[in-house]
């Protein structure tokens, strides 16, 4: 904004001032400012107010104010909606965490109630470890056959045709 600009938007406003003409029906900035509205007697252009402000004058019409509070009293109703529900359902998963962390414990408290009984039984019997033996066979085999995602993207790029890459050829 030039200070020209500025200076051109000073003299409109003071000439609109210069009529005291009071605008019957003061336009939203005026309005909610508590402000005079002042505008030119043909009642063209802004008002003194806005124009000395280089903002838009704007007049809401009853129309459109109660349908702009039409439109936002369903939306809210809406939203109420929505919190009422979503209310309901951090409810129940809140509920389920609580129940869920309950049948855990006693989940991981049966496990190790079982591990110590195998532990006491193999202690027993004096043959060690047997099922440590299935774990480890269970792992190996686990890991062969499955390249790590390292391993892959480092073929992809090497060799450019996809030759050596399992199940291409
Ligand atoms: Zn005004
Ligand atoms: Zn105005």
């Amino acid at each position: 904004m030039t200070s020209r600009q500025q200076q051109e938007r000073l003299r409109k406003a003071g000439r609109i001032r210069s009529f005291q003409y009071e605008n019957p029906s003061p336009c939203d900035h005026c309005c909610e400012r508590n402000k005079t509205c002042l505008i030119m007697p043909s009642g063209e252009g802004k008002c003194a107010e806005c124009e000395r402000r280089g903002r838009p004058c704007v007049s809401s019409s009853w129309v459109a104010l109660d349908r702009a509070g039409d439109n936002l009293s369903s939306k809210i109703a809406e939203d109420e909606g929505r919190v009422e529900r979503l209310l309901d359902e951090l409810d129940e998963v809140r509920r389920r965490l609580v129940r869920n962390r309950k049948v855990q414990e006693q989940n991981n408290k049966k496990a190790s109630d079982k591990w110590e009984c195998l532990v006491r039984e193999t202690a027993e019997s004096g043959e060690p470890a047997q099922f440590e033996d299935f774990a480890a066979t269970d792992f190996g085999f686990q890991l062969e056959g499955v390249p790590s995602p390292f391993q892959f993207g480092g073929f992809a790029n090497f060799s450019g045709t996809e030759t050596g890459v399992a199940g291409s050829s």
